[in-house]
């Protein structure tokens, strides 16, 4: 159980640093993707780019959403949801992120 009031991520290259202020609004997986993506969402204020802002690129996934990622190494950093006013992450390039509402997620594999 991790109870960080500020989470640290960054691209692969290091060009970009990002923090995350407070708890996370809500987290989840998806089981689309393999391996499974784990991913916190936050309140879009809660995000502040420390490093690196004018190297960040971003694209319209939808009208309702646009991911970032780092120009120089193609590093992908977080997707903002501007309609919710949420932005996630990924958990794999957070520092330190674990939280206790991680052990509710049940991931079931099937075989065929
Ligand atoms: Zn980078």
């Amino acid at each position: 159980m991790n109870h960080a009031d500020v989470y640290r991520g960054q691209c692969l290259c290091g060009a970009v640093l990002f923090t995350l202020n407070g708890e996370p609004a809500g987290i989840g997986y998806d089981r689309r993707e393999c391996p499974v993506n784990a991913f916190g969402l936050w309140k879009q204020q809660a995000l502040h780019i420390v490093r690196g802002a004018n190297d960040i690129g971003a694209y319209n996934t939808s009208p309702h959403g646009s991911r970032h990622w780092c120009k120089w190494c193609g590093g992908y950093l977080y997707t903002e949801h501007p309609r919710l006013g949420l932005v996630d992450v990924h958990a794999s390039i957070l520092e330190c992120f674990a939280h206790e509402g991680m052990n509710d997620l049940r991931i079931s594999h099937r075989s065929s």
